[in-house]
Order: C-alpha cells, then structure tokens, then sequence
C-alpha cells in the first residue's frame, strides 16, 4: 500500500468522476472563505475512530458548468487509521 489508508477512501467516493478535483475553488464564493475555516478545524479536531489529533485537510471542488453551479466539498482525512469524514 502507498501512502495514508484514507487516499484510497477519498478515491472510493468517486468524486473525480463526478467532475469534482483536489483543492479549494479559486476565487469562488462557493468555497473561497470556507477553506480558511474548514483547513485549521480539520487540523485541530480529533479522529473519531482512533482518536488521534490534526486531521489533514482535503478540499475537493467542481467549477460552475452551464446549468450546475460550482460545488465544494470538505473532507478531513486522518493520517493514523485513514478514517474519512466530510465537513
Ligand atoms: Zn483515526
């Protein structure tokens, strides 16, 4: 296995193939500020499965397309058991 457990969890929830990419949207009212909320939250929380403290942030956005406006969605990932959670 390569890398933390929760990567392949994040990829399981087929958010690439629904359009949405890794990060935050770039100047996007949608998203702009939450990534300022939700990335020191994810940091400083627990992990509800284990315990264990800092959580990283993992951003996910899919830009505006006619007729669907742009979407963000949140995740924190925790690097000791790869449990995922979705703000
Ligand atoms: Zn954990």
């Amino acid at each position: 296995m390569s890398g933390p457990g929760y990567q392949q969890t994040l990829a399981g929830l087929g958010l690439a193939a629904e359009g949405y990419r890794p990060g935050t949207p770039p100047a996007n009212p949608i998203g702009g500020d939450a990534a300022d909320v939700d990335g020191p939250a994810a940091r400083e929380s627990h992990c509800p499965e284990c315990g264990s403290t800092g959580r990283e942030y993992r951003p996910w956005y899919r830009p505006a397309r006619m007729f669907q406006p742009g979407s963000y969605r949140a995740f924190a990932c925790c690097a000791a058991c790869g449990h995922v959670e979705e703000f």
